[in-house]
C-alpha cells in the first residue's frame, strides 16, 4: 500500500539515527532548516552500545584541566598521519585537527559533558604524547560504562528542542529522483500509524536486541529476527519529498556477503555493530552515482590493557616472531596483526610478570573485562608448551 506522507516538504532528510545522523540533524537545524531523521530502529545504533570516547586534541578544555593544555592541531596532525596511513586525504586530516577542540565545544553546547597518544615507537618521536580520548560524563547503557548511550540522549535531546522531528521504525530503501538526475526524497517502509501490535512489539524486540548486541550476540540476533518478522507485517510504504538526503545509516559488517566481498579476514572476526550495519546506506549512496573507496578498512581491535602488565609480555605470531610494539595502541597492533599473522598472535609472559598482573588490581569496561578475565584464568599457567594455544588473541572488528 503507498500512502502519502503527513509530512510536507522538508528541507532535509536523514537517513539513520545514530550519533553521525543526529549530529547532521542538528547542524542542518541550527541553520535554519526543517529537518527529519528515520531511523530503522529507534536511534542510537552502535553509537549507543559504544563506550562514546571522543578522539579529540590540539589543546581541548579537557586536555588543559587534565594538565595536557600544550597539545596543538600541528601536534596531533604529525601523530595522526602516521597513524592512519592512507586512509584520510591530508585535506581531510588536517581539517578534523584544526577543527577538533572547537568541535568538543559544539559537542558541549549541545548538552554533552566529558570527563577529563600514543608513547610507543615510532610514534613518541614524531610528536608530544598527549592524551586524547574524551570520555562522556554519565552512567552508561545497562550501568555497564558504555556511555555512548549518554552521549547519544544528549545530542538527541538537543536536536528535538531545535525542532528535528525523529520518525523511528522507519527503513528507506530508495532514494528518488527527479527527471534531472537531482535526489528529490527517499522511499521507505514505516510502521509509523500501523498497528499497535506491530509498533509496541517492534519498539521492545528493537530495544531489547540492541541491549544484547555487545554482550550476548546469539539472543539479539534471535530478537532481531522476531523483529524482523513483525515489521515485514506491519510496515507499510511511504514517500517522503526533500532535496537534501544525508546518509548516516552505518557500516556493513553484518552484511555477510559484502563483508566477504570486501574484508574476507573480518569474516573470521567477532563482529561489533548493529543489525542495521547492513550496508543498505552505502547501497543506497551507490544507488544515486555515489562512489565508494578503503572498504577494506575495518577497524579491528584487540585491546590487550588493562592490566598495564600485559603489555610487558611478547605477541609472537605462528611462526614465532614479534609482531610489533605491544604497547601500540590496540587498533594498530591488530591492524599489523592481521597483516603479518592472519589475525592471530601469541601472548608470551614470564612468571615475574604473571604475578605482577595476578595481583594487580584493575578497572576496565565490561566489554573488555571478560575477555581478559577469560584470559588469565585459563592461562594460570605459564608453561608455554601447554598454555601457549589457550592464549591465542583474536581480533573483533568494527566497521565503520
Ligand atoms: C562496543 C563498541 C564500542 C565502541 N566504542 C567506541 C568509542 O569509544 N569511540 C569511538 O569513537 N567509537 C566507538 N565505537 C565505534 C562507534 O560506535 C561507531 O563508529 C559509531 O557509533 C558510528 O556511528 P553512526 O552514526 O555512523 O552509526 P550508528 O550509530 O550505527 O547509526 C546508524 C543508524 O542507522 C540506522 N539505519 C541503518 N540502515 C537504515 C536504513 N536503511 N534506513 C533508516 N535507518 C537505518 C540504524 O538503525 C542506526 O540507528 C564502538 C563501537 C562498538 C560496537
Amino acid at each position: 500500500m503507498m500512502r502519502s506522507s503527513e509530512h510536507s516538504m522538508l528541507d532535509v532528510i536523514v537517513v539513520g539515527g545514530g550519533i553521525s545522523g543526529i549530529c547532521a540533524a542538528i547542524a542542518a537545524a541550527e541553520n535554519g532548516a526543517s529537518v527529519i531523521v528515520l531511523d530503522r530502529a529507534y536511534g542510537g545504533g552502535a553509537s549507543a552500545i559504544s563506550a562514546g570516547v571522543i578522539y579529540a586534541g590540539g589543546g581541548t578544555k579537557q586536555q588543559s584541566r587534565a594538565g595536557y593544555g600544550d597539545d596543538s592541531p600541528e601536534n596531533m596532525y604529525q601523530y595522526l598521519r602516521h597513524e592512519v596511513g592512507d586512509a584520510v586525504d591530508d585535506a581531510t586530516l588536517r581539517r578534523f585537527c584544526e577543527e577538533s577542540a572547537p568541535n568538543m565545544e559544539w559537542l558541549e553546547r549541545h548538552g554533552c559533558q566529558f570527563d577529563s597518544n600514543e608513547k610507543a615507537y615510532p610514534f613518541a618521536h614524531l610528536a608530544k604524547p598527549a592524551p586524547r580520548g574524551h570520555k562522556p560524563v554519565g552512567k552508561g547503557s545497562g550501568g555497564m560504562g558504555m556511555t555512548g548511550a549518554d552521549l547519544w540522549q544528549a545530542l538527541f535531546d538537543s536536536a528535538s528542542r531545535l525542532g528535528v522531528k525523529f520518525e523511528p521504525a522507519s527503513r528507506v530503501t530508495e532514494i528518488l529522483m527527479d527527471s534531472g538526475g537531482r535526489v528529490n526524497g527517499v522511499h521507505y517502509s514505516t510502521l509509523a500509524n500501523g498497528p499497535w501490535w506491530a509498533v509496541r512489539s517492534y519498539k521492545w524486540l528493537s530495544k531489547a536486541a540492541l541491549n544484547y548486541q555487545a554482550t550476548f550476540q546469539p539472543l539479539s540476533s534471535f530478537l532481531d529476527w522476531i523483529a524482523e518478522f513483525i515489521f515485514v507485517r506491519g510496515a507499510h510504504e511511504e514517500r517522503l519529498g526533500s532535496p537534501t538526503v544525508v546518509l548516516a545509516a552505518g557500516g556493513f559488517i553484518m552484511n555477510k556477503a559484502m563483508t566477504q566481498e570486501f574484508a574476507p579476514w573480518a569474516r573470521k572476526t567477532a563482529t561489533l555493530g548493529t543489525v542495521g550495519d547492513d550496508g543498505s546506506g552505502i547501497r543506497l549512496g551507490q544507488s544515486v552515482g555515489g562512489s565508494t573507496s578503503h572498504m577494506d578498512r575495518i577497524s579491528a581491535w584487540r585491546l590487550l590493557y588493562p592490566p598495564e602488565g600485559l603489555l610487558e609480555g611478547i605477541i609472537v605470531s605462528q611462526s614465532g616472531g614479534r609482531i610489533a610494539a605491544e604497547d601500540l595502541y590496540g587498533g594498530s597492533f591488530t591492524d599489523i596483526m592481521i597483516e603479518r599473522s592472519d589475525g592471530q598472535g601469541f601472548l608470551i609472559l614470564d612468571s615475574v610478570q604473571w604475578k605482577k598482573i595476578s595481583d594487580s588490581n584493575w578497572t576496565i569496561l565490561w566489554y573488555r573485562r571478560i575477555p581478559a578475565e577469560f584470559w588469565i584464568v585459563n592461562g594460570s599457567s605459564t608453561d608455554i608448551r601447554r598454555s601457549s594455544r589457550r592464549r591465542q588473541i583474536r581480533a573483533s572488528a568494527k566497521q565503520s
